[in-house]
């Protein structure tokens, strides 16, 4: 792999459309940012703005011919800062059309579409699929590497939803892969990851039609922590797929241990609150917000926001509830937590999981963790101004929190929480499915145009 001479990047900026942006130029900070402010250190040869799909073709047809790396970025939210490296990155967020047809309920996203330009484009219609509840995140990163929402247990991962896909890929043809065109390649753009396999320009989505709903925000201090997680456990396991909460449980400096569970119903209030009655029984919320929405309501409310700065995550999958006992360690552990200039302090949050998640064969698309109760997150965060000790010892907390749940945990982690620090990654985000992939990787991308430290067949 070569840097590229300044000739070809010269030549490169004439042949496209849209702003090559090189170091030093202005806005190449901004153009070159990562949003997890841990990888800014990565310092890209040159980010193309592109300004269409030909654009995009001919960076991965200069990329080939000059031997730099590329790689594609969409709403760059990658944990593990995958959306950056030290070649050329492709911005593909210029590339943001979005249709919506109320009749037959599909969706087509162009590759480098945010969030908030799907849901823009689906609310008219009062139709979605499974979204995520960042605005600025990418749709391709979001949807390859499975996609997780509020709405999953009822209606699957992002991925679930995906009919048709089309990428630029390492020989700079434009592939379109389906059920029927392509299927391997299609099989691994549904959770095999972002990056791996080409550029995603297009991507077509089966939406439904969605209900009237309702929100939940609870939040008890951190010494009820023991009873909100095993009721509130209990009163998932029995659930019905139209409702998902997010249990955490977390604290900053500052700030002392709060639990909150944060839910989305798909159905009325009154029966959200019943529902919920056991947990409401059990301890007293400082604060309970239960109210009915609209989807779109929902939607805004459910938004998660970070303060950004730096920060890791580790992940796992459960398939039981979380004993007490683990509990009181995660409880323990926060009581001694490093500390940070990072408000987003740290936590561990239990995702609603299971539904019409676990109704896909983990073979039948590359996202193979199909038979879990709770997505566990464990994370912790920083700004980029403290000091290399206290960076390590958050990291340091994050591995002993990890360990402790250990032994609750099914195993697995999931892709799109990527974790850069996770030495059995193939086996851990792609278990029995890693094999298939390489066999397609080494098909679509046999000289490994598109790598990077966590990439398919690395
Ligand atoms: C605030 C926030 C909220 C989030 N909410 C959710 C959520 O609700 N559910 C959930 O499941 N996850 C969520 N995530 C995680 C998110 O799904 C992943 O970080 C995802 O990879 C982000 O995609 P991106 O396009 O924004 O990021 P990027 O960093 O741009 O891309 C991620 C990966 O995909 C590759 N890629 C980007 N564009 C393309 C393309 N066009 N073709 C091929 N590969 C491409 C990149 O090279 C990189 O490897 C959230 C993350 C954040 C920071």
């Amino acid at each position: 792999m070569s840097d590229g001479s300044e000739a070809a990047w010269r030549q490169l900026e004439k042949s496209v459309t849209g702003r090559l942006t090189r170091p030093g130029e202005p806005g190449f900070g901004t153009a070159a940012a990562p949003f997890n402010r841990r990888f800014t250190r990565t310092v890209p040869g040159g980010v193309l703005a592109a300004a269409d799909v030909a654009d995009v073709r001919r960076a991965v047809e200069w990329a080939r011919t000059e031997g730099v790396p590329v790689v594609p970025r969409g709403g760059g939210h990658s944990y593990a800062g995958f959306c950056v490296n030290t070649g050329l990155v492709v911005d593909t967020r210029a590339l943001n059309t979005v249709t919506a047809d109320g009749g037959t309920g599909l969706v087509t996203a162009a590759g480098g579409a945010l969030m908030a330009d799907v849901y823009a484009a689906v609310e008219p219609h009062g139709m979605a699929f499974a979204l995520g509840n960042g605005a600025t995140v990418g749709i391709a990163g979001l949807a390859l590497g499975g996609g997780s929402a509020a709405t999953s247990r009822r209606l699957g991962l992002t991925a679930d939803a995906l009919v048709s896909t089309t990428l630029v890929t390492a020989d700079g043809q434009l592939v379109t892969c389906d059920a029927e065109r392509h299927p391997d390649l299609f099989w691994a753009c549904r959770g095999g990851g972002g990056g791996n396999f080409g550029i995603n320009v297009s991507f077509t989505f089966q939406a439904v039609p969605v209900p009237d709903v309702s929100t939940c925000l609870l939040l008890w201090d951190g010494g009820a922590a023991p009873a909100v997680f095993a009721v509130l456990q209990d009163v998932m396991r029995r659930a019905p797929d139209e409702l998902s909460v997010r249990l955490g449980v977390s604290a900053a400096d500052g700030r002392d241990a709060v639990v909150s569970a944060v839910g989305l119903h798909l159905g009325p209030a009154s029966e959200l609150r019943e529902l919920l009655a056991p947990v409401l029984a059990v301890a007293r919320p400082q604060r309970a917000d239960i109210a009915d929405r609209t989807f779109w309501q929902a939607k805004d409310y459910l938004l998660h926001e970070t303060a950004g700065g730096a920060f890791a995550v580790r992940t796992g999958f459960a398939t039981e509830p979380l004993p007490p006992g683990a509990v009181a360690e995660v409880l323990a552990l926060l009581a001694h937590r490093p500390g940070s200039g990072n408000p987003d302090g740290c936590g561990l949050a239990l995702f609603g999981w299971g539904g019409a998640i676990n109704r896909v064969d983990p073979a039948a698309t590359a996202f193979v963790h199909r038979d879990a109760q709770y997505l566990v997150s464990m994370d912790t965060s920083w700004d980029e101004r403290d000091d290399p000790a206290t960076v390590a010892a958050n990291l340091h907390w994050l591995a002993d929190l990890r360990e402790a749940l250990a032994p609750h945990l099914a195993g697995g982690s999931y892709l799109n929480f990527t974790d850069p620090d996770l030495p059995d990654w193939r086996t851990a985000y792609y278990g029995a499915n890693y094999a298939r992939l390489v066999e397609i990787k080494k098909r679509v991308d046999p000289d490994r145009l598109f790598t990077f430290d966590q990439a398919v067949g690395v």
